[in-house]
């Protein structure tokens, strides 16, 4: 069993695959011109999963994939299959934009793939466009069809944005109820990389456009994610809100980050983060071990982001396409 410096159980890994996109989504990723890290910098699927095994032999037993976006990644099916033959009981999700589904789908889900997040945040296609800063609409909710007829398991995530899709949330809510699937409504956090003009809404403002038609009851956290989960009393249909401003779910936090460069990255927050790239590159099992005990033993209580102020230059400088959010 994996435990870290403040008695905490960590059993969820969550992998980034890369950090390339094909979108340029406002909150997450500069505009253009923009220097990927090179392709030899990343490490091998093999390379990811030989630290995955130390990780799943010591107790993890939730792997979230993502990116940047995760399907750019070639032949990402066989790499989900590695860690499905391995460890079939696996949690095993993928959090994507949903554009490459409506060719993937199918191979994920025969490769043992069992859940998906999508991002989903407008049901306009210029809007969609703006903020992607691509015209992705009408592929993306071809991508969330498909991955509904396969069979996988879909939640989608939408990040509320003031002036640009606040006037949207009931309508993501209605489309997501319609299909039986969960939409959460995620916090804009504010970083670095992202347009600095974007104000994302608060927990509460989105809590108050879903009361203007709603009655909402709070049902609580699921275990240790940061969602916290409402129920709509005119229809039953229940929903998440993750408010990481809050630092409520720190306390329960079960996860680790790893980069597709192999960095190993204890809080989203903080910058601190040690590499396991040499050690599995050497095959040297033991350093790799060595290197996540430090890392669980140096993992930070709970995050910083309720002291961002987003007109100072002191925001996170962590970019969420490199570490999957
Ligand atoms: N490309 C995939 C996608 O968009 O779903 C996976 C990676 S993306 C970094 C993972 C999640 O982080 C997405 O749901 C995205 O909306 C969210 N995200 C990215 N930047 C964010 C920010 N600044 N604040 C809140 N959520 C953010
Ligand atoms: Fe790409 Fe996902 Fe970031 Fe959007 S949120 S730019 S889709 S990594």
């Amino acid at each position: 069993m994996l435990i870290d410096g403040h008695g905490r159980t960590v059993n969820y890994l969550r992998v980034s695959v890369t950090e390339r996109c094909n979108f340029r989504c406002q909150y997450c990723m500069p505009e253009k011109p923009f220097s990927w890290v090179p392709k030899e910098n990343l490490l091998s699927f093999e390379e990811l999963f030989m630290f995955m095994k130390v990780a799943m032999d010591e107790g993890v037993n939730k792997i979230r994939i993502t990116g940047g976006e995760p399907l750019l990644r070639e032949d990402l099916d066989s790499f989900i299959k590695m860690i499905h033959d391995y460890k079939p009981d696996i949690d095993l999700a993928l959090t994507t934009n949903g554009y490459l589904l409506p060719q993937t789908a199918q191979k994920l889900k025969d490769a043992g793939l069992k859940r998906l997040n999508i991002s989903l945040d407008s049901l306009k296609p210029e809007i969609a466009q703006k903020i992607a800063q691509k015209d992705v609409l009408e592929q993306v909710l071809k991508g969330i069809d498909k991955a509904l007829e396969v069979g996988l398991g879909v939640k989608i995530n939408m990040v509320p944005l003031k002036g640009i899709n606040d006037d949207e949330i009931l309508d993501v809510m209605e489309y997501c109820k319609e299909r039986g699937i969960k939409v959460r409504f995620i916090e804009y956090m504010e970083n670095r990389h992202a347009n600095i003009d974007l104000r994302g809404m608060h927990g509460k403002e989105i809590l108050a456009k879903i009361k203007e038609r709603y009655t909402i009851h709070a049902l609580g956290r699921e275990g240790a994610s940061p969602s916290f989960n409402y129920r709509i009393e005119e229809n039953s249909y229940e929903f998440g809100l993750i408010d990481p401003h809050k630092h409520d779910f720190c306390e329960s936090c079960n996860r680790i980050r790893l980069t597709a460069e192999g960095f190993l990255i204890p809080c989203l927050y903080f910058d601190e983060a040690m590499s396991i790239a040499d050690a599995v590159k050497k095959g040297d099992i033991e350093s790799a071990s060595q290197v996540l005990a430090q890392v669980l033993k140096d993992k930070p209580k709970e995050n910083r982001w309720n002291e961002f102020d987003p007109n100072e230059a002191d925001v996170s400088s962590r970019a969420f396409y490199e570490t999957g959010g």
